[in-house]
């Protein structure tokens, strides 16, 4: 193997996932899927960059299972092996460090969600109809992959399906057409981003614009939302997500420009137990539904994600809490705007619940175990709380949206928000993040608002 001197980290958490001696750029999957078989065949072709060492072998992550047509670097076969979800390539020439390359993997097989502590993970067959929902470590289950939040890359998606479905893949749809009973929808998503984001719903669903106020400053404002929404439940949807585009409005004042071209939810006509962000979109459940917008949270949290986790991304799943810390914090701040209950109140809230419960969450590296316990998400939201009171309201969401602006689409860790934050204040910072990121004890609630 190329990398077994100083070989690039692979992630703490899950270190059988990707390949850090290369990185992609693009891929373009092509995907066929009958719902009726669960069968799918698809194409993958990756543009990619060869790392530092020269490259005579390199790893996609697929899941075992599909059965391979054929691997072509730079346009001659190649040699592979694929076992226990790694399919292994060794191109017919050594690729040099730094160089530019392409692969092309050809597949077939019946997808089934990748087994996992917290159930199956990625494609997921509905009963009419499928969904993607692959944090962190499902996208193998439908393409192959460099699977690791860092490793970002443009894709362009096509599914093929019978025509009486609607597919839907954040990103813009740039063609659709019909051959004899099939329809292919391509989709085109140019931002960065992380394989685990990539979703692709398959469904049949009504899809209704949702409107905002048109900016006269800015022609790209209002940012297009469309939903897509099983039929019968469009009235609840109207009600659940009604207040969507405001909502948006007020993420794009806190939290800088709407990340991406566009915003699509769609809700998959199944119950789900929690929403999934993907790529300029999200997944709801008929649950999350009901018309009184019990959910409306969620459809805050979904929507902070494209700023938090989606642009602004992870360097490794240690860091998850810089995701869901945020997006909790979204969900305090919207309720505020709105009228209901204040962040120092939820925050308030928050804090009992966690005092009652364990401490041994330590917040900027939980383990696998605990990535996503529901106390990462609360003291997550406390721990930007904390913030907001050490730094005071001027600075804080001077800090917020410098964060989201100059980290757009690229890659942090907790220390790069430690630094980043310690710019807003002369008040030295360290004891904030010591006591809420790195020590498992609760700290005192932070007061002062
Ligand atoms: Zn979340």
């Amino acid at each position: 193997m190329s990398h077994k001197q100083a070989a690039p980290a692979t992630d703490p958490y899950f270190p059988a996932s990707g390949d850090p001696c290369y990185r992609v750029h693009r891929y373009e999957l092509a995907v066929d899927y009958r719902p009726v078989s669960n069968r799918l065949k698809g194409t993958a072709r990756l543009s990619a960059v060869a790392g530092r060492d020269p490259l005579r072998e390199f790893c996609l992550d697929l899941a075992a299972g599909f059965r391979l047509g054929g691997v072509v670097v730079d346009g001659r076969d190649a040699h592979w092996t694929h076992r226990a979800g790694k399919l292994r390539i060794r191109p017919a020439k050594p690729l040099e460090p730094g160089a530019a390359f392409t692969a092309e993997v050809r597949y077939t097989g019946n997808p089934k969600p990748v087994g996992s502590q917290w159930g199956g993970l990625g494609w997921e067959e509905l009963t009419d109809g499928a969904l993607v929902a692959s944090q962190p470590v499902g996208a193998p289950s439908w393409y192959p992959c460099n699977d690791r939040p860092a490793d970002k890359a443009s894709y362009q998606v096509a599914v093929t399906a019978p025509s009486s479905y609607t597919v839907v893949v954040g990103g813009r749809l740039i063609a659709r057409t019909t051959r004899a009973s099939s329809t292919t929808w391509v989709y085109e998503q140019p931002a960065p981003t992380s394989s685990y984001l990539v979703t692709v719903s398959i469904g049949r669903y009504q899809s209704v614009r949702l409107t905002g106020r048109a900016s006269r400053f800015d022609p790209r404002r209002p940012v297009p939302q469309t939903a897509y929404v099983p039929a019968r439940l469009l009235a609840e949807f109207g009600t659940d997500f009604g207040r969507q585009p405001q909502m948006m409005e007020f993420f794009e004042d806190v939290f800088g420009a709407y990340p991406f071209e566009e915003y699509a939810v769609v809700v998959a006509d199944e119950e789900l137990d929690v929403p999934v962000e993907a790529q300029g979109m999200a997944t709801f459940g008929v649950n999350h539904l009901g018309g009184r917008r019990h959910s409306e949270r969620l459809v805050a949290h979904e929507l902070a994600h494209q700023w938090f986790g989606n642009s602004v991304s992870i360097a490794d799943w240690r860091h998850i809490w810089l995701n869901e810390g945020f997006a909790k914090y979204a969900e305090w701040l919207w309720s505020e705007h709105a009228g209901g209950a204040t962040a120092t109140e939820h925050a308030a809230d928050a804090y009992t619940r966690l005092a009652r419960q364990r401490q041994d969450l330590r917040l900027d590296d939980p383990g696998r175990r605990l990535m996503f316990d529901d106390r990462l998400y609360e003291r997550g939201g406390l721990a930007v709380h904390a913030l907001r009171v050490a730094l005071g309201e001027g600075a804080f969401f001077r800090m917020i949206k410098g964060w989201t602006v100059i980290h757009r689409h690229g890659v942090v860790t907790t220390d790069s928000l430690a630094a980043h934050a310690q710019q807003y204040t002369m008040l030295p910072l360290d004891g904030v993040f010591e006591a809420w990121l790195r020590n498992p004890a609760l700290p005192p609630l932070p007061t002062g608002r």
